[in-house]
Parts: C-alpha cells; sequence; structure tokens
C-alpha cells in the first residue's frame, strides 16, 4: 500500500478547498480548451456591485457551474462568461448612503468627486464578490472578467444608442412618467411595487363659476393635485351632468376656472360620476389631457415639493406634497368646500429601491420604440429557437411582449452609461454622435453641452451576451460561442433583462443570445418566509461554506433544485449532507487502504457476480445522471448520486467486497481491489459537477497528484448485467429482511445468529452462489436451505416474494417481547384487512374505478390476508414453546 496516496484521517472541508482552488487558478483549468470538440457557452448572469453574494446567487450560480463542469467533461471546449454589473441606481444608493453617514450628499462632491467614490466602492464590492464565488469553486474563465462600464462595453453601449437612434428607434419626448423624488430621476414600470394602502378620499366641492352657490362633487386620493387639475369630467352619456358639459368651475383655493369635460373614460358608476383632470400628474388623466387639449400643468419640482410656477397659490409654494395636503384640506374645510372624508384602502406605487411614494410626473426622457425589436423577439420564442424551461414561463414572457410599452431608457443619475446626446444653445437640433462632437451638427454653433442623464442599468445588460464576446468586433469568441447554450436566472428577471436580451441580440446579432433559458426557483428560509435582513433569517453563503463547506452547501441546492416558484432552504439539510461528505471520504479512506497495488480499470470484465453488479449499477446512475442534467433536473441527478453512493456502493458493495478483500481467494481479491476502485473512478468523476473539492481531492489521491478531476473525462459506458443484478437484489432483500427483524428483536448489532432459508431451487441456487456475502451482511453464524414448503418451529419468520427466512428463536429472542411483537402485527394487518375489504364491498370504487386499480386493490387483500394467517401460526407456535 502506498502510504503517501492515504488521504488524511478526517474530512477538513477549508484545507482541501483551500489547495484545489489555488491548483486550478494556477493551471488556468477554467478557460477553454483549444482542442475540444464542439463548445458549449453560459454567460453568468453579472452580480451587481452593490455589495456581496447572497444565497440565491450561490443558488443559481452552482447549477451553472454543474453544467459547465459536466459540459466541460464531455470534451468540449467550453466557456463561463464571467462579469459584474454596475447596476446603476442601486449601487448609486449604497454610495450615497455611505455619503449620508458623514453628512455629505452627493452634490457637495460633484459629478466627478461622486464618480470616482463610486468607482471605488466597485473595485472593493467587486473584489469581494469574486473571491466569495471563488469559494464556491465556480470554474467562471477567471481572465475574461468583463464589467458593464469597462471600456468595451461602454463602446458596445454607445454603437448600439446610435445605431437605434439613427433608425429613429430612439427618441426623445415629453412624456409622464414614475418619478422617484428621493432618487430623483424616472423609473421604468417594472421598478414599481404597487400595494395596497390605507389612505382617504376627500370628497371636494367645486362651485360652478356663475353659480358658486351650486357645486359639483369630485372625490381624490391626492387633493394636492388639484393645483393642477385642468377639468372636471364626466361620462358623455350621464344624464345627471349633461346640462353641465362646457360650464365653467371655480377651483377650489385657486384663483382660476376649469370647464367641465366629456369623456368615456370616466366610469358614471364610481363614487360621483365626476372626476377632476389633472394631466400632469396621473397617467389616465394625460390621455384624457391631450384627447382635450388640456394645459399640462406640473405643481411639483424634482423633489415632490410644491414648486414656484404662478398659477400656484403662494401659500403652498415650497411646500412638501404631504405638507401641502395637510394645508390645503385645512383651507378647504375652512372654506366650507370639503363636503366628507373618508377611509379608502387602494393602491400605491413605490420605487423598488428608495420605497419613495412614486410621482406621475412629466419630464423629457429618452425612449426605445420597442414594438419594432419585441416582434422577432416574440417569434424567437414561438418558433422554439429559444425553449424555456419550465415551458410555462413561455406564457408569462409572450404576456408581457404582446402588451410591450415604449422603454424609458434615460435616468436621472450620475452613475451610469452617459447618454451620447449634446443639444445646442442656438438652436433646437441634437447631435448624437460616437465621439465629443466640436460644433452642433445642425447650426455648427459651438454652444453645445452633453445630455446629463445616464442610460438605464438593463441598457448595458441587454447586450451582455454578445457584448462581453467583442461585439460589435467580428470576434473569434463570438464566432465559437455565440448564441450561449443557456441562461439560467431568476423568474423576477424575465422582462428587466431575459426578454430585453432576446430583443437585443436578434436585432444586433441577427441571432438567438441563448437557446435555453433555464428560470430556476428564488430560495426562500425553512418556513418559506423571504430571506431579509429585517426578518433577520438570512442564510449567508459563505457562512454555511465555513461551517459545513462548499461542497456540502452545493449538493444542498443542486438537490433543491426543483422546478418551481419557491424551495425552502433549512441549514439542516446542509448540515446532513455534510455527513454525506463524511460518508464519501470515509469509504474512499477505506478503497484506498485496500487497494494493494491495484488500480481502476475501465475495460475490466469481472465474474464475481458482487462485482458485476455494482458496474451495471454505476452504468445506470450515470445514465440517469446524464439525462437528467440534460434536461436541467439537477434535484433528479443529486438524488441518483446520492442513492447509488451512498447506499449501492458505501452500504451495500463496500461491505459485501470485504468478503473478497479478506479472503483467501487471490483472484477475487483481486478483481474486487480493481473493481473497487474502478467504481470509485467512476462516481468520482459523475459527482465531480456538483461536489468539485471533495472529488478532486479523492480522484487525485487515486490517481496520483499530476491527475486532475476538473479537466478529465465523464465516465465511460459499462455493460449492464441483469443476471447479476437480479442475484444481488435477492440477496440485498434477504438480507434487509433478517436486519428488520434483528432490529425489531433488539438483538445486538454484532451477535452472530443461525438462519434458514425456504425456497425452490432457482432461487435458493441464486442465493446460494452468493452464500458468504449473505452470511457475511446478515451477520449469520450458520446459513440451512431448506424445501420449499418446509415450516419451521419457533422461528421468526420473513416472507418474501419467493423465499421464506426463518430466524430460529431459541437462545436469540425474548419470548414475551416477541409475542407482544406478533400481537402488534397482526392488529395491523386485521386493520388493513378490514380497510381493503371495505373498500371493495363499495360499489361505487368498484364500478367506477379502472380495472387495473380494483384488481390491485384485491391483491392487495389477498397478501393481508395471507399475512394474518401467518402471524397467527406463528403465535401460535410461540405460544406452545
Ligand atoms: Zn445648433
Amino acid at each position: 500500500m502506498n502510504e503517501a496516496l492515504e488521504p488524511k484521517k478526517t474530512y477538513d472541508p477549508s484545507e482541501i478547498e483551500q489547495t484545489v482552488s489555488a491548483q486550478w487558478l494556477a493551471s488556468d483549468a477554467f478557460k477553454p480548451r483549444v482542442d475540444g470538440h464542439g463548445a458549449y457557452s453560459i454567460t453568468l448572469p453579472p452580480p451587481n456591485v452593490t455589495g456581496s453574494l447572497h444565497m440565491g446567487h450561490a443558488f443559481s450560480d452552482t447549477i451553472q457551474d454543474i453544467l459547465i463542469r459536466w459540459q466541460r467533461m464531455q470534451g468540449k471546449s467550453v466557456l463561463w462568461q464571467l462579469g459584474l454589473d454596475h447596476a446603476g441606481i442601486a449601487t448609486q444608493m449604497v454610495v450615497e448612503r455611505q455619503l449620508d453617514a458623514k453628512g455629505i450628499h452627493r452634490r457637495d462632491l460633484g459629478r466627478d468627486t461622486f464618480v470616482e467614490k463610486v468607482w471605488e466602492w466597485k473595485a472593493e464590492s467587486g473584489g469581494m464578490i469574486l473571491g466569495q464565488m471563488k469559494r464556491l469553486g465556480l470554474s467562471l474563465d477567471w481572465s475574461r472578467e468583463r464589467f458593464t462600464m469597462d471600456e468595451h462595453s461602454s463602446h458596445a453601449v454607445q454603437e448600439v444608442f446610435i445605431r437605434l437612434f439613427e433608425e429613429g428607434l430612439i427618441y426623445r419626448g415629453k412624456r409622464l412618467v414614475n418619478w422617484d423624488p428621493v432618487l430623483e430621476t424616472a423609473v421604468s414600470d417594472l421598478e414599481v411595487q404597487h400595494e395596497e394602502e390605507e389612505g382617504h378620499f376627500w370628497h371636494i366641492q367645486y362651485p360652478y363659476a356663475d353659480d358658486p352657490s351650486k357645486h359639483m362633487v369630485v372625490a381624490t386620493t391626492r387633493p394636492e393635485t388639484l393645483l393642477g387639475d385642468g377639468a372636471v369630467a364626466v361620462h358623455p352619456d350621464d344624464e345627471r351632468y349633461r346640462d353641465l358639459i362646457g360650464r365653467e368651475l371655480i377651483l377650489p383655493l385657486c384663483n382660476r376656472t376649469i370647464p367641465v369635460i366629456a369623456d368615456a373614460y370616466v366610469d358614471p358608476e364610481f363614487g360621483t360620476g365626476c372626476v377632476k383632470i389633472t394631466p400632469a400628474h396621473d397617467f389616465n388623466d394625460y390621455e384624457v389631457g391631450k384627447r382635450h387639449n388640456l394645459p399640462m400643468r406640473n405643481i411639483f419640482t424634482n423633489t415632490a415639493h410644491i414648486n414656484t410656477e404662478d398659477f400656484i397659490p403662494e401659500q403652498y409654494q415650497g411646500l412638501d406634497r404631504y405638507e401641502a395636503r395637510e394645508r390645503m384640506i385645512a383651507d378647504l374645510e375652512a372654506e366650507g368646500l370639503l363636503y366628507k372624508v373618508e377611509a379608502h384602502t387602494h393602491k400605491v406605487g413605490r420605487g423598488d429601491r428608495s420605497h419613495a411614494v412614486i410621482e406621475p410626473y412629466l419630464t423629457d426622457q429618452w425612449y426605445v420604440a420597442i414594438k419594432e425589436l419585441a416582434e422577432p423577439a416574440i417569434e424567437a420564442v414561438e418558433s422554439g429557437d429559444i425553449r424555456f424551461v419550465p415551458q410555462h414561463w413561455e406564457k408569462t414572457y409572450f404576456e408581457w411582449m404582446r402588451n410591450i410599452q415604449d422603454w424609458c431608457i434615460s435616468r436621472q443619475l450620475w452613475w451610469g452609461h452617459r447618454i451620447p446626446a449634446w443639444y445646442c444653445a442656438d438652436c433646437d437640433h441634437i447631435t448624437v454622435s460616437r465621439d465629443t462632437p466640436a460644433c452642433c451638427g445642425g447650426c455648427g454653433g459651438t454652444s453645445i453641452r452633453q445630455d446629463e442623464d445616464v442610460l438605464d442599468t438593463w441598457f448595458s445588460s441587454g447586450l451582455w451576451p454578445f457584448s462581453t464576446l467583442g461585439w460589435p468586433e467580428n470576434s473569434e469568441e463570438m464566432e465559437k460561442f455565440y448564441s450561449t447554450n443557456v441562461l439560467v436566472t431568476g423568474f423576477d428577471i424575465i422582462f428587466f433583462w431575459v426578454a430585453r436580451m432576446i430583443m437585443m441580440g436578434k436585432k444586433f446579432t441577427g441571432k438567438v443570445p441563448f437557446k435555453d433559458v433555464y428560470i430556476h426557483a428564488l430560495i426562500r428560509d425553512a418556513q418559506g418566509q423571504k430571506m431579509s435582513k429585517s426578518k433577520g433569517n438570512v442564510v449567508d453563503p459563505l457562512e454555511m461554506i465555513d461551517l459545513y463547506g462548499a461542497d456540502a452547501l452545493r449538493f444542498t441546492l443542486a438537490h433543491m433544485a426543483t422546478p418551481g416558484r419557491d424551495v425552502k432552504l433549512d441549514v439542516k439539510r446542509i448540515e446532513s449532507n455534510r455527513n454525506f461528505m463524511n460518508k464519501v471520504w470515509n469509504a474512499s479512506r477505506f478503497v484506498f487502504m485496500n487497494r494493494g497495488d491495484a488500480r481502476p480499470d475501465a475495460t475490466i470484465q469481472p465474474v464475481n457476480d458482487v462485482n458485476r453488479w455494482i458496474l451495471a449499477a454505476l452504468n445506470d446512475c450515470a445514465r440517469g445522471t446524464h439525462k437528467a442534467l440534460e434536461e436541467y433536473r439537477f434535484n433528479e441527478a443529486a438524488g441518483l448520486l446520492y442513492n447509488f453512493i451512498w447506499a449501492s456502493y458505501c452500504d451495500w458493495y463496500v461491505e459485501a467486497a470485504k468478503v473478497a478483500l479478506y479472503g483467501d481467494d487471490e483472484a477475487a481479491k483481486e478483481e474486487t481491489r480493481v473493481v473497487m476502485l474502478t467504481t470509485l473512478d467512476g462516481w468520482l468523476r459523475l459527482l465531480h459537477p456538483i461536489c468539485p473539492f471533495i472529488t478532486e481531492t479523492l480522484f487525485q489521491e487515486l490517481h496520483g497528484n499530476e491527475a486532475r478531476l476538473v479537466s478529465a473525462d465523464w465516465v465511460g459506458d459499462y455493460a449492464s448485467d441483469d443476471q447479476a443484478v437480479s442475484r444481488m437484489n435477492r440477496v440485498m432483500d434477504v438480507v434487509s429482511a433478517i436486519r428488520s427483524i434483528r432490529g425489531e428483536m433488539n438483538v445486538a448489532p454484532g451477535k452472530r445468529i443461525e438462519a434458514q432459508i425456504a425456497a425452490d431451487d432457482a432461487v435458493k441456487a441464486e442465493l446460494a452462489s452468493q452464500e458468504k456475502v449473505l452470511m457475511s451482511l446478515a451477520k449469520l453464524e450458520s446459513l440451512e436451505w431448506l424445501a420449499s414448503d418446509a415450516e419451521v418451529e419457533s422461528a421468526a419468520v420473513a416472507p418474501l416474494a419467493d423465499a421464506r427466512v426463518f430466524l430460529p428463536l431459541a437462545g436469540l429472542v425474548n419470548v414475551a417481547e416477541e409475542l407482544a411483537r406478533i400481537e402488534k402485527n397482526l392488529l395491523r394487518a386485521e386493520a388493513d384487512v378490514i380497510k381493503l375489504k371495505a373498500r371493495l364491498s363499495n360499489p361505487k370504487f368498484v364500478d367506477s374505478a379502472p380495472e387495473a386499480v380494483v384488481a390491485k386493490v384485491r391483491g392487495e387483500l389477498d397478501e393481508h390476508k395471507a399475512k394474518y394467517e401467518e402471524l397467527l401460526v406463528a403465535q401460535t407456535k410461540l405460544k406452545a414453546l
């Protein structure tokens, strides 16, 4: 035995993970191999540089690494593209908060200095994230790190903006947008969360201009917006108000009048049937205002304070929106114009970053005319060029894409890609240019200034699958790795990101950016709650790696990757998978200590049933795992491996192999050593994509330190072997039956007992061929073969499908206890018989259930009846003792 190859006695994940990780990195193991046959690529969804990785990242990244490592082992040239996202608004907020804590506002620093601070933070956060990814064992190509704001990506962003602008697909327009008054920027519809909140309905009287003693009553949840009212609208068919259409009303608190207009948008059944119209502060009113040519009166500043336009009464100017609301309510009441106030629950939109109440706000923004981009993207999924897994997410995608609105891409932020557009002081021309222009493209004047805004962060993310590969250049990587094979992501960003990548990819490369979209569930805590810092239920992946090792965490995550919306993460499962890793380690150690001079040999054709069986089982496991991974059923792959390694290999095979290893048949011993090593070699390869560290370590112990599992091949084929499998299944059935009786009767684990087996000659022959193994595993002192109809007095009986196992009770068992056991089983059997009889006497069941089901129940009844009879016999015998 080679002492140098013996792994450490106890499994210490932190030590092996460090060693292995350093080896991989030093050998550039994650770069695409040049001699690969076929290519495979995944673009890592770039994590935001907003802090550190959470469990959701660990989950998604582990799934991708499993695919990448598995494909690398198929001999392909594999690229897993790494990068980080600048995450515009999110990152700017992180840095603003840090400055806030020091009492500094970003405006105090100025744009350039602030952006420098964000770059400093990016270096810090990005470094931390990359370190965490390495701890998790991700086999990303570390030499190809990209950032959405690096030179290359910025170039691609600019190119796309300019091409779309030149085609007329990017335009500038004054529109109502969702305005975040805390972040002072436009945000997209997707960034607004609408939730029910308690509020009020204020009913306000608007007096007639020509007869102020009479009035109309309108109800509103935002009374302060009346400052910007342009009209009161009623439904054209509403008899109550028909005569009022065209009449003027006095706008309360303001020294001006507004007309009553008719518009079918008004629901006459709702409230009073009169609606105030504030075109500049409500999306529906905006459309009504455009139809009726109403003035668009903006009442707010960027921070949602009342502005100082001259149509606004002086006493409200400069007030915060909620302060203004209170003052105006008080004034309305004082003037007798507040008709009534009702409590009212209604939907309020809040910014998903700032949680501030969003205001519809009229501003100049840049838009992408999206319909033309959306059509080919819809077609790509309809035609099957892109496949969603699970498929039902296609429906979600189609629904959104078919109702898609133009995309507002400008953001009033400092952190991001600045819009390459220049405005002229002397004319209306907007100069859009790849380089900083010297003068206006319209009039040639030199008084030009660049747009202050930056692009929505999803603009650069939308180009990610091809901008990272060298687009717009026709690079070798584009040629080889684009389209990528699969995008792995959560359903929460199908619209933000997946849809936009498909639109941009089709538009600029003519190809789909990825062929499959695997949508995984979102990770919840053990109780199914969303993980959040405020709830204190966050499970930190790094902490889990420190406690249990990366392999145990990865195995747990793979095992949890079921199709569905949510998965629950229970830390206990990571702990128990750490025990699985221990089992893997200890079993392998046993194998190494008993290997002699043997080496794995994939071509071996063993004669011994135990050896033939385990190779056939390895083959089944390999095929099953491969198929499960092909179909993105990660939980199934993990389950197959768990059962094969723990049960088939460690519990059954290694124990059964001891008979040959410790015996004196040299040929059997040698064959068993080789098969033991060959099977170990096989399942280390199969388990590697999920648990790379422990398998790499053991693989090097198995093959010598120069060997590298990370760049080794997948498992080869072994013959299936029905005969050996059937024999070993019989042996395992008998052993399990004996073990279960031993357990029930509290026989000491080490105690050897006697057994007798009654069966026909064919079954006997199969079992007898593995007599030594059977005796060793069941801890038998002696084994006697009986005729198939033999009976044994005073013995516990295990009735199997085609054999009966008798364990003589003398000296083995406490008669009173055994009687109690039989009594208990009799009661159970009786209850089963009654239950099944009742079912079969129910005409509803017998007449309506499928014939096969009824037949199955009849069979079960017969079985339980027979069992009952047998137990009665055993009871009688035992009583006679
Ligand atoms: Zn000009």
